[in-house]
């Protein structure tokens, strides 16, 4: 029997009707296959945990309060809900004590002031640790065998608290000694996503929305055939359907494509979830919980399909582009190195960079979040530089949106920048930068944020709503 790991994300336990249909899915597919469930916690409770442990942080009880007395009520809800005696009562209680375990280091909180990242993540997963015991329970008393597995006991990671990556090689022992003797009892581990522990124990998180990586991660450590991420979309889209309602689901993209995808910002999956499985080679599945009749996205090496040389658009709104121009003959490689090599230390990233040599000058696309933090970065690496001219002061140039046009099939083809930009063209909208990824797998360009919509309605206009239609639809109805 093929090994499945499935994980359901926070929409698809949001509540007990929720989780009523998410372990139904668990318990037909059980009957031809081997899974591993990885669950989130229930939408939107990482949001309050990390909201009470604020408050509490800042001394405001009545806020905290409020945060614990939501969270609680919306457990035991989906426990009341779901769950018959005797179990009820044990999972209630079980639950219960993580609940009073969340209040008593709120409490400490309010003495300490203050939390480190290597503290908030003994905190952040209980979210998962609770909604992965009803998960459980759940499909139990429908007649499937689920046992609640602590991440912590599988997932090892460095000590990157908050932000951990996963030791793959302890990663493999563990999952396999622990999960292995289950899934030959015909029980169906029920895994808590986003958590995991140091090799000296510590709790440890993968970084927020990191549910989807826990599941990859189990993925490659057990080896399984395939890894289904089951969300409230029915898999990838051409283009975001609130932007461009013509949007389509696509039957099959590349890993390459949905890194770059994930990038920037279409919020399919977790970008670091992609890896783990790229190595192996192992099928990624993008389903929706809602629909599962729906086939999704399947995420693979190559694609079988014919598609149009574009696969997708997205685009980031809130973008600004930050100028830096030499004014002596210095050799600018060595000052922009310097600045590169301290975005990296920083992890700050950059959305594209254009250089052009006869300028010495370098353009670098941000995040809007992050520029006044890069500008500072600028003004303090190049203090000297600054001071005596070498550089002119960085120009910033905000309420731009970096437009991503990406599809591995661009490569090796002509006409594709023609045709994109003829597009832009008939909307007399100027291009203020421009970018071609050296893989050819992405274009890059910056507009003016106001012109955003359209800009994406009419690329995919261009490339997805003449003649290459009939071969997406085909591939979307395969
Ligand atoms: N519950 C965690 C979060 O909201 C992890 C996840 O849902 O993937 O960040
Ligand atoms: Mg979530």
């Amino acid at each position: 029997m093929a090994l499945i790991v499935m994980k359901f994300g926070g929409t698809s336990v949001g509540a007990a009707e929720r989780i009523r249909e998410s372990a139904a899915i668990v318990r037909n597919y059980a009957e031809q296959h081997q899974i591993v469930v990885v669950v989130s916690a229930l939408a939107g409770i990482t949001d309050i945990i990390l909201k009470a442990v604020h408050a509490a942080k800042s001394g405001a009880q009545v806020e905290t309060e409020a945060c614990l007395a939501d969270l609680e009520a919306r457990h035991l809800e989906a426990i009341g809900k779901l769950l018959s005696s005797p179990s009820k009562e044990e999972i209630a209680a079980e639950v219960g004590t993580l609940h009073k375990q969340l209040r008593d280091f709120c409490s400490a909180l309010m003495m300490l002031r203050s939390a480190t990242p290597q503290v908030l993540d003994v905190a952040l997963p209980m979210g998962e640790q609770i909604s992965a015991r009803i998960f459980a329970a759940y499909l139990k008393q429908i007649g499937a065998h689920g046992e609640f597995i602590d991440s912590g006991r599988v997932l090892v990671t460095d000590d990157k608290f908050g932000n951990a990556s996963p030791d793959m090689v302890a990663t493999r022992q563990r999952s396999r000694e622990v999960l292995w003797p289950l899934l030959k009892q015909g029980a169906i581990p029920v895994v808590t996503g986003y958590n995991g522990a140091s090799k000296s124990g510590l709790p440890t998180t993968l970084g927020r929305g990191g549910s989807d990586y826990s599941a990859t991660i189990l993925g490659a450590a057990l080896g399984s055939g395939e890894v289904w991420i089951w969300t409230d979309v029915d898999g990838v889209l051409t283009a975001d359907p609130r932007t461009c309602h013509k949007a389509k689901t696509l039957a099959e993209i590349t890993f390459a494509e949905a890194i770059e995808l994930a990038y920037y910002g279409a919020k399919v999956i977790h970008p670091k979830a992609i890896r783990p499985a790229m190595e192996l080679g192992i099928p990624v599945w993008i389903k929706n919980s809602f629909r599962p009749e729906v086939a999704g996205t399947k995420i693979v090496a190559h694609v079988a399909g014919n598609y149009s040389p574009v696969k997708a658009i997205t685009a980031v709104k809130q973008a600004a582009l930050v100028g830096l121009t030499t004014q002596r003959d210095v050799h600018f490689a060595e000052i922009f190195g310097r600045l590169f090599l301290r975005l990296g230390h920083d992890q700050t990233d950059v959305l594209f960079s254009t250089q052009s040599s006869s300028e010495n000058s370098l353009g670098l696309v941000l995040r809007e979040a992050d520029t006044e933090h890069v500008i500072q970065i600028i003004q303090h690496v190049f203090r000297t530089e600054l001071k005596h001219h070498v550089l002119a002061p960085p120009s910033v140039q905000r309420d731009i949106a970096t437009i991503v046009v990406l599809g591995e099939s661009m490569r090796g083809q002509w006409g594709v920048l023609a045709r994109l930009f003829s597009a832009v063209a008939r909307l007399n909208v100027s291009v203020i930068a421009v970018a071609q990824g050296a893989t050819e797998l992405n274009i890059c360009f910056a507009v003016p944020s106001a012109r955003a919509d359209e800009v994406v309605r009419a690329v995919h206009q261009e490339f997805f709503e003449h003649q290459h239609q009939e071969s997406i639809e085909a591939a979307v109805t395969a």
